[in-house]
């Protein structure tokens, strides 16, 4: 679809629309664009939104939706030119500051990142590119030996939570089998930043976008990000592989918990010492 710029219209109309469901993530989104477009932006939303729409020749379709983690989506199968927007995924990325802390970016410094992805003439093929990464180092780590290591580790707890009695038993070994999927899962996002397209990936395309992003968070008085890795939290992907482990080895028809070994001396050893006596005594005596 070619569209002129339209000169009397206002940049919302030329340069991209917001689509969605109307509620508060739609206002929420709209709010985020309206800052990078307000003067405080120093022109930075207004210059990405121009370079996107002068590469495209058409309006950049900003799509709020939760359906799906934020991504600029370029001759996708689907999608031409459209930016999948989920502002409470975006609340949930942690980066790297360039004290070294992790901060929630603002939506603001996020949005400016995706518009100079819309922006870049990235290929369909690039994209397949770098889609088959976390393929390629998934196959290289099932074929080595710290691979089939973890995959051990992960059976033989698996197996010792199906055999346990006990829910409590149960629960501890999925926990360290979920430790194990932590830690695979850890190995592979290392191997993937090694691999060579991953990096090709971000030296051409998002190295440039970062740049966007602590622009903005520096305009912002925010923190800003020290480069493109992302400091993962596995907090809830612990929880939902926790979960779903409970689920598979069906803990909930295991017996409880353990019977609480009874302690023969609650009182503590003398006072025990002393009641024991005592009833000894009685009993001599009644004897
Ligand atoms: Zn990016």
């Amino acid at each position: 679809m070619k569209k002129p710029i339209d000169k009397t219209g206002t940049i919302a109309d030329t340069f991209y629309p917001i689509i969605g469901e109307e509620g508060p993530l739609l206002e929420r989104t709209k709010a985020t664009m309206a800052w990078l477009l307000s003067p405080e932006a120093n022109g930075i939303g207004e210059k990405l939104l121009r370079d996107a729409y002068a590469l495209h020749k058409e309006p950049l379709c900003i799509y709020v939706t939760q359906d799906r983690n934020t991504a600029y989506l370029n001759k996708d199968k689907k999608f031409s030119h459209m930016l999948a927007w989920n502002p409470i995924y975006n609340d949930s990325l942690r980066h790297i500051s360039d004290d070294g802390t992790l901060f929630t970016p603002s939506q603001e410094s996020i949005l400016a990142h995706e518009l100079v992805h819309a922006g870049q003439p990235i290929t369909r093929k690039e994209f397949i590119r770098l889609e088959k990464v976390p393929e390629a180092v998934g196959r290289r780590l099932n074929n080595s030996k710290e691979g089939h290591a973890l995959d051990k580790a992960f059976t033989r707890h698996m197996e010792d939570a199906k055999n346990a009695a006990y829910q409590s038993q149960a629960n501890e070994s999925i926990r360290q089998a979920v430790e194990v999927l932590v830690t695979s899962n850890k190995m592979l996002d290392k191997a993937e930043h090694e691999h060579p397209d991953y990096i090709d990936w971000v030296n051409k395309y998002e190295t440039q976008a970062v740049a966007a992003e602590r622009e903005v968070a520096r305009l912002r008085g925010e923190p800003q990000r020290a480069n493109y890795t992302e400091e993962k939290d596995y907090s809830s992907f612990s929880i939902k592989n926790f979960c779903e482990l409970q689920e598979k080895v069906k803990v909930k028809d295991k017996i409880p918990d353990p019977p609480l070994v009874s302690s023969k001396h609650p009182l503590g050893f003398w006072e025990n010492l002393m009641k024991d006596n005592q009833l000894t005594v009685k009993k001599l005596n009644t004897r």
